[in-house]
């Protein structure tokens, strides 16, 4: 015997859900003809809200995964309200219509790109950053005059129910809502038709989000993640590569899309890297993290587990640690951890780690490392430490990857004149500054005749003296 199982809150959800969808699509031209003072004014608003629950937010990451203070102000607070800056300074420039060029087989005519808000959108977060991945792409959104739906992430509850109570303090329902809730609520909103859908999160569920948007037609874009190589060559400043790969790495315990994933440092180098790397980890986080405040958790059992097997299955490969390796799952602790000898047909290099263990690897021929990039999906990002700009080209032009940072990592992040996201695999689709304005607008091309041109010569009935005129237009315009 068969039984329908109905869950009464998702039903009353999914009804609530509906309610505001609807009001959102009744107030949609409302915001979409606001002006940029209008939207500006929102933004202020956001910003102030965001400075002044600065405490709210610190103590909400500390609940959810132990997050230091200082680090949320770096990695949540911080790219929000350079976010809100940038755009608010440029918002006018942006939303102004862009005349273009005609050509002269449409002479007595003049063109323009308008921006227009796509309408209704829905915003699906992820749990890593969960403020700045939520908030971010709210400034772009709103920025282009859309209507708003916030589905943050089920697994940092105490940073999804602020947000929802900072927001509903500062926007009415019909223009920025915030619903809660695991799959099964992300799984109603995508029924919904949302003219279009921004996705944070992993690739396997970008995948279902674009095929649940190919049914309505909905445009995406999908910030999605994966493995990041990391280069360091033979002529890269060591302590300083091994310095910065050792703060992207461990910074929010390594639950970072961006993070260096793995790594390869060329032979003449590798023990040098391997010591001034295993320095930078002690003088950030001590010989023992757990105890340093500054190191976060992982951020659930389930997560610690799926970190923690990728080690076990390492090692029963034939891995080495050289360094952490610690492990405590009362506290989602796992130790900053360096790895050599690591298989690759292991779970650490078969999926993307999301946690604090780096994998490295050494080489000899560049052209071998490229070859093992590019057999991979292309990353979220590529890293290259070295200071011989023939190696740097080299590296960039025979490899493909959705950003890079070269004798650096993850801030490329921060630097809102640059599009961030990734390339198939690691995404779809740009954010940040005016790529973030443009993913939540459609560019309309608009065409306005002034005067007769030549096409009315050409108008049907054809005959022999219209395809001559017909043949010299393709020949000369
Ligand atoms: P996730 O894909 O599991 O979850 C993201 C969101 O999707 C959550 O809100 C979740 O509730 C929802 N979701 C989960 N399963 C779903 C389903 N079956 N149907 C509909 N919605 C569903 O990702 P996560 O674990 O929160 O974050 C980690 C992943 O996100 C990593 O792969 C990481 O690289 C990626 N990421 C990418 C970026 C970027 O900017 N490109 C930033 C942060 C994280």
């Amino acid at each position: 015997m068969s039984t329908t199982l109905i869950n009464p809150v998702l039903t009353q959800q999914t009804k609530e859900i509906k309610r505001i969808f609807k009001l959102q699509l009744e107030n949609q031209y409302n915001l979409g003809n606001s002006s940029a003072s209008e939207r500006i004014a929102k933004l202020k608003k956001l910003h102030k809200a965001v400075l002044k629950y600065r405490p709210e937010i610190k103590e909400a990451l500390f609940k959810d995964y132990r997050k230091h203070p200082s680090e949320v102000d770096l990695s949540e607070i911080y790219p929000v309200t350079s976010e809100i800056k940038h755009t608010k300074k440029m918002l006018r420039s942006w939303m102004s219509n862009r005349s273009v060029s005609t050509p002269l087989a449409l002479m007595g005519s003049s063109s323009e790109i308008r921006y227009e808000p796509k309408g209704v959108v829905l915003i699906i977060s992820p749990w890593n950053f969960p403020i700045n991945l939520t908030l971010g792409p709210l400034v772009s959104a709103i920025a282009a005059g859309n209507a708003v739906m916030i589905k943050p992430s089920e697994m940092t509850p105490n940073a999804s129910a602020f947000m929802k109570k900072m927001l509903e303090e500062i926007f009415e329902e019909n223009e920025v809502a915030v619903v809660e809730g695991g799959v099964e609520t992300s799984t109603e909103l995508l029924k919904l038709p949302f003219n279009h859908i921004f996705f944070t999160g992993a690739p396997s569920i970008g995948k279902i989000v674009m095929r649940a948007a190919a049914e309505h037609l909905t445009s995406v874009t999908l910030e999605l993640g994966g493995k990041s190589p990391t280069i360091v060559d033979e002529t890269a400043n060591i302590d300083t590569a091994a310095k910065r790969i050792a703060w992207g790495k461990y910074l929010n315990n390594g639950q970072v899309c961006i993070a260096p994933d793995y790594l390869f440092v060329h032979e003449s180098k590798k023990e040098a890297f391997i010591k001034a790397f295993k320095k930078y980890m002690h003088k950030f986080y001590t010989e023992d993290a757990s105890k340093e405040s500054s190191y976060a958790r992982i951020v659930n059992n389930r997560h610690y587990k799926r970190v923690k097997s990728y080690v076990d299955d390492a090692v029963a490969k034939g891995a080495k640690i050289e360094a952490g390796g610690n492990f405590d799952s009362q506290q989602d602790y796992i130790a900053p951890t360096l790895m050599t000898n690591v298989s690759k047909d292991s779970s650490l290099m078969t999926e993307e780690i999301f946690g604090p263990i780096l994998p490295v690897y050494s080489f000899t021929n560049i052209d071998t490392v490229i070859q093992e990039i590019n057999s991979r999906e292309k990353p979220l990002a590529l890293y290259i430490y070295s200071n011989r700009n023939k190696n740097i080209n080299h590296i960039i032009n025979n490899t493909r990857a959705g950003g890079t940072c070269i004798n650096q990592n993850a801030v490329h992040f921060f630097n809102t004149n640059l599009p961030f996201g990734g390339s198939n695999n690691s995404g779809i689709g740009k954010a940040h500054g005016f790529e973030g304005f443009k993913a939540f607008s459609n560019n309309r091309g608009v065409l306005k005749q002034h005067i007769p041109n030549a096409l009315e010569l050409l108008m049907p009935p054809y005959n022999n003296f219209k395809q001559k005129l017909i043949d010299l237009t393709i020949k000369w315009f």
